[in-house]
């Protein structure tokens, strides 16, 4: 069952009781069951709570005075030898998970019990070139169909109810070095969708698929000088949309591949109409190879959902020299300022700055450190542009007595970031974001490299550190009106899961070490920590079920920590493996 409602959707609660009354309990996931996730809490059909990515939910039965008494109901194992980083945020639609595990994997299990209703094993082939662990971050979900994309770049939706094959898209060529890892966005029919790939010289772009068919509607490449198009009555034509001139802020042809990999996804903001894509590092990673600033890489962009056009950009490291992926997520929120409501968003960047941005039309507001060290950068002038140390690039290896080793430098924070692809949360009650971010710096030199299709194109050595013998993760609460920290919670290995807040006054967020914990989201007291066997680098959801509140999670330690860390990597390598989903509740005598 179909139907088309309003943006604001006001007139769902009518719908739904409609749908009930019709029997229509087990309907698959309209428009706007997506646009209104985040109000409704029998269900999670978006990644991120909401097609805002807020995560943020209403749920209060588990809250500060309550959450000690939380118990594990269920684990249910992702099998096999195929464990490696589990990265994934599962969804819930009638009474049945649907959540993603590391070599392109879904599965669908039962939410009373944790019983498998089915699985999906992709079946990739021997070349496929992931850079930074065979992940996958979920789902989508649309109709009766389950949506997600393969470390072989390819778009795959499967029924909902049986786990079998409905339409499958080839989105890149995975032996150019592309994949997809992010979870699909869902907006109006269409699928939108990302590419991986930046450390192999690919272009990235932004796609959107038919979500019933998975016929393309409009590509939007994400280097300057590359087309776009649009499909019309199943014929490819020139959106009139201009990529930008080629060669204009990239010198000769490097722009042909030129790398703003769209790796993480996006999300989606129905108030302005547009997606929020974040854009990856310039390729090579050596920036004297292009001088320019290398449009649209390292920044964020707002893009048309019906068109791809791309209606504005922000770029945080123009000119990257140091793999400051832009990726992270753009999340909305709304604020007073003098009696004005602002349409704001804003993101914290892998170059250690946090960003509010005008969501319209995406001029600076202000801009911020959200670490403790950022040596490669003096601040941010009044546009948001950073004031770069020079001394702080890597040197041209051009330069050097051999001309095979540039100049090497220590900067802060490491390539691996502020904060990496961990989705941050924005509460509604408190007003505040919670970032789970790293200290760490970096060795970092550049090397001569030229293009070599499906070889890595980076063109340069690495080494990460710690800065505290004590710490590498902080989760921050950061006031994104004023830039303070408001709290911190430190912890031993580098933070790489997602956060949830809700109404509760809690924050919850998976750690290395295994923990499930919860924190007080006024004071960032622990509240409540579990183990889970392996370590968390995925993202919490909750949602409510025959009168109860659940917390659900992904355990499954890796990511790129442990295959980019460095000596980082050495201090965590005694983190075991694994592969399973947690669920949570209160005991009902509670
Ligand atoms: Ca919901
Ligand atoms: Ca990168």
């Amino acid at each position: 069952m179909k139907y088309k409602g309003s943006k604001k959707g006001f007139a769902v609660t009518a719908m739904v009781a409609a749908m009930s009354l019709a029997g229509m309990a087990n309907a698959g996931v309209t428009d706007q069951d997506i646009l209104n996730d985040a109000m409704t809490t029998d269900d999670v059909v978006s990644n991120g709570l909401g097609p805002r990515g807020q995560r943020f939910s209403p749920l209060t039965k588990v809250n500060t005075d309550t959450v000690k008494d939380l118990r594990p109901v269920w684990a249910f194992s992702f099998g096999g030898e195929k464990q490696r980083g589990q990265e994934s945020q599962p969804m819930v639609k009638d009474g049945v998970m649907y959540v993603t595990g590391s070599y392109s994997r879904v599965f669908a299990v039962d939410v009373r019990t944790g019983d498998e209703l089915w699985q999906y094993d992709a079946r990739l082939p021997d070349g496929i070139m992931p850079c930074c662990d065979v992940i996958n971050r979920g789902v989508a979900l649309y109709d009766d169909l389950v949506i997600f994309g393969t470390l072989d770049a390819k778009m795959v939706a499967l029924n909902k109810d049986t786990g079998k094959v409905v339409w499958k898209k080839k989105v890149a060529d995975y032996k150019a070095g592309y994949s997809i890892t992010a979870a699909p966005l869902l907006v109006n029919g269409k699928v939108i969708t990302g590419v991986s790939g930046g450390e192999f010289g690919v272009v990235g772009k932004v796609e959107a698929y038919d979500a019933k068919t998975g016929q393309i509607v409009w590509t939007r490449p994400t280097v300057e000088g590359h087309m776009g198009y649009i499909w019309k009555d199943g014929k490819k034509v020139e959106n009139g949309i201009s990529g930008g001139e080629a060669g204009k802020t990239w010198p000769g042809d490097m722009w042909k591949n030129g790398g703003a990999a769209t790796w993480l996804g996006g999300t989606y903001d129905p108030d302005v109409n547009l997606l929020f894509f974040g854009t990856g590092n310039p390729a090579p990673w050596n920036s004297h190879l292009r001088p320019g600033d290398n449009l649209f890489s390292s920044s964020r962009l707002g893009i048309n959902p019906d068109t791809g056009k791309i209606a504005w950009h922000f770029q945080t490291t123009p000119n990257d020299g140091w793999d400051f992926d832009g990726v992270n997520e753009l999340i909305s929120f709304d604020y007073k300022e003098k009696g004005k409501t602002i349409k704001a968003a804003a993101t914290a960047d892998r170059n250690g700055f946090m960003y509010v941005l005008n969501r319209e039309n995406g001029d600076f507001i202000r801009g911020f450190p959200f670490v403790d060290e950022i040596s490669w950068a003096k601040g941010l002038d009044k546009n948001g542009r950073p004031i770069y140390n020079d001394d702080n690039r890597p040197g041209d290896p051009t330069a050097s007595a051999d001309g095979k080793k540039g100049k090497a430098i220590r900067a802060v924070p490491s390539f691996l970031g502020g904060k990496n692809w961990m989705p941050i949360a924005y509460s509604q009650q408190t007003e505040l974001f919670y970032v789970p971010s790293n200290e760490w710096a970096m060795d970092i030199w550049n090397e001569p490299v030229s293009y070599k299709k499906g070889a890595a194109y980076l063109g340069a050595g690495f080494t990460i550190k710690s800065l505290n013998d004590d710490y590498i993760g902080v989760l921050r609460a950061m006031d994104p009106k004023t830039g303070k920290e408001v709290w911190r919670y430190k912890n031993y290995a580098p933070l790489w899961g997602g956060v949830l807040a809700t109404a509760g006054n809690l924050v919850f967020m998976g750690n290395p070490e295994g923990y499930l914990m919860a924190f007080d989201a006024k004071t960032g007291d622990v509240k409540y920590k579990f183990n889970t066997g392996s370590g968390i680098v995925g993202s919490p959801i909750t949602w409510e079920m025959d009168g109860e509140q659940y917390i659900s999670v992904v355990s499954g330690w890796g990511g790129a920590v442990p295959l980019w860390g460095g000596e980082v990597a050495k201090r965590v390598k005694h983190l075991n493996q694994g592969g399973s989903v947690w669920t949570f509740k209160l005991p009902k005598d509670a």
